[in-house]
């Protein structure tokens, strides 16, 4: 089996795999495992899966140490090209992972492959900030990786526009390092980042936030100079004459992440528009028998542990996958999932099992009070408590198998997930 990305997913993955029988390769293109955790220098990590409160290195860590002990054969320093699934042959299908390592072009076989690749950050040209191209502007995880890696300080006055958690991380970061942080701005009229990191982060650093306001013009000639900031419509369009120019010499980026899905569709795997993450069953298999998803490549998660958890039934499925011994058998159904309401998407996209399923969600906006329906064929199968529901909160939902059957009694091929708010009487 193939590992492709060696970030926490990609290792947990290997390591469920391992355990369940399977000989396990993972490629990294980086020269060490961890992916994005490596750095990650503030706590935060851990608290489900270990009960603890670590960094990321140190959650990384105990991966990376548990894949040594291991035979699990680890390929640094290599990216992959590309995944050649040849003709879908019956249950004998190998895949031929292509990879460039400093030994040279190498090609391993592997009878399933997990996607682990991570994702990558929106940067300006994606929301199309205009003004001048001067240096200085950032996504920020770029300047957390110069900063906690590099040890190279980007600049000495800061910006920041988005309040998702990497912007936030960044606003308490820069401040340790001496960086004068100006201000958070966000386009939306909420913070986009979890509770905790709005309090540790802004709130005790004194670091101001200012909702429904986005930078609307870049200034400066080699080096930025200033940006100008405008507060937004409920339409999110700028409202003129409300123009501020705020001088800084950084500008950092935190305005949302995409799943790294390029050698994936390549690969013939078909992508969710929701997520830009592939379409997967209940075991995180993808539409082409044998390769498996899991992780931020295949929808962005707010919490590594989450991706840990997820990333181990994808490794111990793979692993059955290969071994015969499991997912790949024939289907004892096909059900689409859909989300509608204010649910933005509803991942696993499809059930092909009778069987307890979890199924993830994320709002599309914050509310107060709010139900999560099951649906199908029109008729109601599940409703759950009322209670207050956020974007920056990944949920899950445990899909009894008697609710799965129940839609396949009515004749339904989909079922509906629905966050539906409850409008105050
Ligand atoms: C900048 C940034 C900061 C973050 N900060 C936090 C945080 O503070 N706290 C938190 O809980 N979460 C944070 N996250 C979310 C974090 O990404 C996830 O919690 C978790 O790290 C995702 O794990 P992953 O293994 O799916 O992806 P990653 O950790 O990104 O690992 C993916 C790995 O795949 C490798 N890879 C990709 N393509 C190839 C290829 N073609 N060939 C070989 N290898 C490849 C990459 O080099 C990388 O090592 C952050 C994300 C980003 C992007």
């Amino acid at each position: 089996m193939v590992v492709i990305g060696g970030g926490p997913a990609g290792m947990a993955a290997a390591l469920a795999a391992h355990k369940a029988g399977a000989r396990v390769a993972i490629v990294e293109r980086e020269q060490h495992p961890g992916g994005i955790l490596r750095q990650c220098i503030h706590p935060g990590f851990g608290l489900s899966h270990f009960k603890q409160e670590l960094t990321g290195p140190e959650y990384a860590q105990r991966f990376i140490d548990k894949v040594h002990a291991t035979d699990i054969a680890l390929f640094l320093n290599s990216m992959v090209l590309g995944i050649d699934s040849g003709e879908p042959a019956e249950d004998t299908a190998v895949h031929t992972v292509t990879l460039m390592s400093p030994a040279g072009m190498l090609q391993l076989t592997g009878r399933a492959v997990v996607l682990a690749m991570g994702c990558r950050e929106r940067t300006r040209s994606e929301i199309k900030i205009p003004g001048s191209r001067p240096a200085g502007v950032f996504t920020a995880g770029l300047a957390q990786r110069y900063i906690n890696i590099e040890n190279l300080k980007p600049g000495s006055r800061a910006v920041i526009l988005g309040s998702g958690d990497i912007g936030l991380i960044m606003a308490r970061r820069c401040t340790l390092e001496g960086i004068s942080v100006e201000g958070v701005y966000e386009l939306m009229p909420y913070a986009n980042g979890l509770r905790r990191n709005v309090k540790n982060c802004l709130d005790d650093f004194g670091v101001p936030l200012h909702l429904s306001t986005t930078v609307t013009r870049v200034i400066g000639h080699d080096r930025l100079e200033a940006v100008e900031v405008s507060q937004v419509d409920e339409r999110l369009a700028p409202i003129p004459g409300t123009e501020r120019i705020i001088p800084c010499d950084t500008l950092l980026l935190s305005v949302g992440l995409i799943p790294e899905n390029e050698l994936s569709v390549a690969a013939g795997v078909e992508l969710d528009p929701r997520t830009r993450g592939a379409v997967v069953d209940q075991s995180l298999q993808t539409g082409v028998p044998g390769i498996f998803a899991c992780g931020n490549v295949l929808h962005v998660h707010d919490l590594a542990d989450n991706v840990t958890t997820e990333s181990e039934r994808a490794g111990a499925a793979a692993a059955a996958y290969a071994l015969g011994t499991g997912a790949g058998a024939v289907p004892d159904c096909e059900l689409t999932v859909s989300p509608a309401g204010i649910a933005g998407y509803a991942l696993p996209g499809r059930i092909t099992a009778v069987a307890l399923t979890k199924l993830n969600f994320r709002v599309r906006r914050p509310v107060d009070a709010a139900r999560v329906r099951i649906l199908a064929g029109g008729v109601e199968l599940f409703a759950g408590k009322v209670r207050p529901f956020k974007p920056s909160v990944m949920e899950s939902f445990p899909l009894p198998a008697k609710v799965i059957k129940q839609a396949l009694d009515l004749g339904a091929s989909k079922i509906v997930l629905s966050v539906d708010p409850i409008e105050e009487a």
